[in-house]
């Protein structure tokens, strides 16, 4: 199936100049959006993987339908303040500023193998930053799955020690 079609270019957002790779389009298709996530856990299915990571937001969308059709369970990686209970936090480099993730420290249990699934790879650094997370909890990333990569971001280089795949290249 060719996904690019049910995928929405939207210019000038969220600033001037940036072209989204708008995913709410390619979520609206039923059909669209089930070839996505079995492609998703086709990926996976021999990796022995026993959890699902997914970074705020895109990734809640993307992750928790592959960790439900693997019947294992989805942990969220989210901004600062927004979870509950003790939390494990990685700050990181954006080309202004920094940003933070965090995690419930007892989300991945030591020795678990984790799948991270994100709707974009750009520049890698949310993947990074939720790696070096999921590595601080104990957690092994034995994977790590986007529904889009912007090639010329170079996002892979930056995550070459890993198992980078994307269902879409642009
Ligand atoms: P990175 O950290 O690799 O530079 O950026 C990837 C993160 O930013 C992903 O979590 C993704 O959701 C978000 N992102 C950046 N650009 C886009 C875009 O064009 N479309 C979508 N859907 N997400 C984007």
């Amino acid at each position: 199936m060719d996904l690019t079609k049910v995928i929405r270019d939207v210019e000038n957002f969220p600033k001037e100049g940036i072209v989204f790779k708008d995913i709410t389009t390619l979520m609206q298709d039923g059909e669209a959006f089930k070839f996505t996530i079995d492609e998703f856990i086709k990926n996976l299915k021999d990796k022995n993987v026993d959890v699902i990571v997914g970074p705020e937001a895109r990734g809640f969308l993307m992750g928790t339908p592959v960790a439900y059709g693997m019947g294992i369970g989805f942990v969220p990686v989210r901004k600062p303040g927004k979870l509950p209970h003790e939390t494990e936090s990685y700050e990181y480099d954006l080309e202004y500023g920094t940003d933070t993730l965090q995690m419930h420290k007892d989300a991945i249990k030591p020795g678990q193998r984790v799948a991270i699934v994100d709707d974009l790879l750009a520049t890698g650094g949310t993947m990074e930053a939720t790696a070096h997370l999921i590595e601080k909890l104990g957690g092994e990333v034995v994977s790590m799955q986007f529904l889009i990569e912007l090639e010329s971001l170079k996002g892979r280089e930056k995550l070459s020690k890993y198992d980078v795949n994307s269902l879409l290249k642009y």
